[in-house]
């Protein structure tokens, strides 16, 4: 299929660069496409299976190779509705967001700034940290709805957000174009200094020195993931390059080449031993792709 008419398509490629693992499966064709018109056609024309990517920051790329499209979205614009809405792309990273609110006084998403997503996949992870989450700041979100390829409006109370889970998550019959987000007025100068707080706290607990993709685990209700990994000696065990980090226990680094295979089948042992012992089934808060 031709797919140059729906936006840059890459052929062949490393999708090293595309996902924090950095993990180094192929991909036959990455397709950028930049226009919601491009997008609707692509899903009018294209009827097999695609994937549509953010910033690879919440995926493991089992296989060594994909032969179905890998779709980025370029959608980056910041669009002032009123004053304290925005509309956000789909593409928009928090970095580049929470300095463009801020030259008009507006933020609270300092919490989202050491989380290397995409707008598309913050709301469909419904990402958070430090109690707050995006959820609390959404008043709808633009999709393309699959079935009928029409673009809706979704408002909040039927995004279906949950704890790191909303409906685009539940029944994957949305393609996030946007959002309409809701900000607070802060004073930039403190909001600055939470930021870097919150930096230096990540940096001190997290391996961010290495690739992963954040948190494997989600917490067990009234547990810690990275506690149960822990007591089960799991810290610097690892399969080929795919490490359980020494820093904290609940984040799989790559320090070299590993795999996808190699960081699932870590996930796979480390699930089945804390089972065994601890009779906790841990669920992944990362996803596989097949
Ligand atoms: C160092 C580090 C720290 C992290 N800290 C946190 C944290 O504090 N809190 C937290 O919640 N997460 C954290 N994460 C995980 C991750 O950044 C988030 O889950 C983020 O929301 C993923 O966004 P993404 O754009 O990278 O999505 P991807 O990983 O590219 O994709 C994830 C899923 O979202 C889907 N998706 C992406 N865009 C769209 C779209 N436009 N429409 C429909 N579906 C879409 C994809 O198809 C896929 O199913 C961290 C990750 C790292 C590496």
């Amino acid at each position: 299929m031709e797919f140059n008419k729906y936006g840059e398509v890459l052929e062949h490629i490393s999708l090293k660069d595309y996902n924090t693992y950095k993990v180094d499966s192929l991909c036959k064709y990455f397709i950028s496409i930049n226009s919601i018109d491009n997008l609707v056609n692509f899903v009018n024309d294209y009827h097999d299976k695609y994937f549509i990517i953010g910033n690879g920051s919440n995926i493991i790329l089992k296989r060594e190779s994909y032969d179905y499209p890998f779709i980025k979205l370029e959608f980056n614009e910041i669009n002032k509705l009123n004053d304290n809405e925005y509309y956000v792309g789909a593409g928009v990273m928090p970095g580049a967001l929470i300095n463009e609110l801020y030259k008009e006084n507006l933020g609270g998403l300092e919490w989202a700034s050491g989380i290397p997503g995409t707008i598309g996949g913050i709301i469909y992870n419904n990402a958070g940290a430090y109690n707050d989450e995006i959820s609390n700041f959404v008043v709808s979100v633009k999709v393309l709805d699959k079935d009928d390829n029409q673009i809706k409006e979704i408002n909040k109370e039927d995004c279906g957000f949950k704890y790191r889970d909303s409906i685009f998550k539940e029944t994957n019959r949305y393609i996030i174009l946007g959002a309409s987000l809701k900000l607070r007025n802060v004073d930039v100068k403190e909001a600055k200094e939470l930021i870097l707080d919150r930096l230096t706290r990540r940096k001190a607990s997290q391996p961010l020195e290495y690739p992963s993709a954040g948190s494997v685990f989600r917490n067990p209700e009234g547990d810690f993931a990275g506690r149960l990994v822990e007591v089960n000696e799991f810290k610097n065990y690892h399969i080929n390059d795919a490490y359980v980090s020494e820093k904290h226990a609940n984040f799989i680094i790559n320090k070299g080449n590993a795999s996808g295979a190699d960081i699932v089948n870590l996930i796979n042992e480390i699930k089945q031993k804390v089972k065994d012992n601890d009779n906790v089934e841990l669920f992944l808060e990362q996803e596989i792709i097949e």
